[in-house]
């Protein structure tokens, strides 16, 4: 077995690249599959929690601080309930003018 300890900095500088080219590659994909179902993820996304209530919150695929990710489910602390609960991203086809309005009035941390 090769001993990562003993690579030369170019080796460990390519292989954190390759890493992190990866990442992003995966996160661009993730991010591409969402919006093709009609989901439109980023710094406003409109989710709803298992109890009905609508908020907006930044969705970034492969990323999360405020929440634990489970696929197209996070849980993480729902603003409006005052709870710590599943949401998942509302679809565009779901939403209208009203639910629009009702989620912007609510937005959770602005962190990720
Ligand atoms: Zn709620």
């Amino acid at each position: 077995m090769a001993d990562n300890s003993a690579a030369r900095p170019g080796e460990r500088w390519k292989r954190a690249s390759l890493t992190a080219a990866v990442v992003v590659a995966t996160i661009a994909l993730e991010t591409a599959l969402l919006r093709r179902r009609g989901y439109h993820v980023g710094l406003k996304t409109i989710v709803r929690c298992h109890d009905g209530h609508l908020f907006t919150t930044i969705w970034i695929p492969g990323a999360s601080l405020k929440s634990i990710r489970l696929g197209m489910v996070r849980l993480q602390y729902c603003p409006v309930g005052r709870h710590f609960t599943s949401v998942r991203p509302v679809n565009d086809s779901e939403l209208t003018e009203k639910t629009r309005s009702i989620a912007g009035l609510q937005h959770d941390l602005l962190i990720p």
